[in-house]
């Protein structure tokens, strides 16, 4: 555990979050609760967090949000929870209430037509294996496969990008272990902004994530919550924590349900 931040003060976090009524543990899944697999539907939590992640959902006065790339659909059979957090799949373009009500993507005609033409393109350039399609998008992955398989494929999704018209509202991104096309005007950031526009005055929270998707969403939280990045390996970030999984990570979580226990 490392802090990243002159301003931030952990034992002050904790006794703020001890005092709050109002609180929100903001979550990513893949690479943040879950170790990174090749094969991506075998990335499950790391032992002991889903026991950890069921006494947080349970505690009260506590909001646990799940925030994640991946399509709700594709992520909740691997959570293996009883009682489901809310979830926001697919960088923020669905929604899962606690309650079980879906909200889905609200994508533009045009956005539509280019995810329609995307499976004839992946077959006619031969990237099935790689191929995974999202409700507001698709993801190329290539973790676990080498340099030029990894140029290849990039430069396959560049040019694909930069063939469509300029009104399509896709972006590019590069993610931890691949490239992403998606409908622009949402990411991670633009969920954890909902979120605090959601709870009341005073709220203490938290965001933890591993990827330079997370980083939306970590200066996002500037001055308004703790930004925790989850990574073996350090790199630069907006983050003002550093959490080395699972250890740094189980503990942080133990804080968390010792603190809503005590209310
Ligand atoms: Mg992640």
């Amino acid at each position: 555990m490392k802090i990243l931040n002159e301003d931030t003060h952990l034992n002050t976090f904790f006794k703020k979050l001890r005092r709050a009524s109002n609180r929100a543990l903001l979550l990513d899944y893949d690479g943040t609760l879950a170790p990174f697999r090749v094969e991506r539907d075998e990335a499950t939590l790391y032992p002991g967090v889903r026991e950890l992640l069921s006494a947080l959902i349970d505690a009260k006065q506590l909001r646990v949000v799940i925030i994640s790339g991946r399509a709700i659909d594709d992520l909740v059979p691997l959570l293996r929870l009883k009682q489901l957090p809310e979830i926001w799949g697919s960088h923020g373009w669905e929604r899962l209430l606690p309650d079980g009500r879906h909200v889905a993507p609200d994508l533009s005609e045009p956005i539509r037509r280019v995810l329609a033409q995307v499976p004839d393109w992946i077959e006619a350039e031969g990237l099935q294996p790689r191929y995974e399609p999202k409700p507001a998008g698709f993801a190329l992955h290539w973790r676990g496969t080498n340099e030029s398989i990894v140029r290849e494929i990039r430069e396959k999704a560049l040019r694909k990008w930069s063939s469509l018209p300029e009104d399509s509202g896709l972006i590019a991104k590069e993610f931890d272990g691949g490239i992403e096309l998606r409908a622009a005007g949402k990411d991670k950031g633009v969920a954890v902004r909902t979120i605090i526009s959601e709870m009341s005055e005073g709220a203490t929270m938290a965001y933890l994530g591993d990827d330079l998707t997370d980083e939306d969403a970590f200066r996002e939280l500037k001055g308004k919550g703790l930004a925790v990045l989850v990574r073996p390996k350090f790199r630069s970030t907006a983050a003002d924590l550093w959490l080395q999984p699972p250890d740094d990570l189980i503990e942080f979580l133990k804080n968390w349900i010792t603190i809503c226990r005590g209310n």
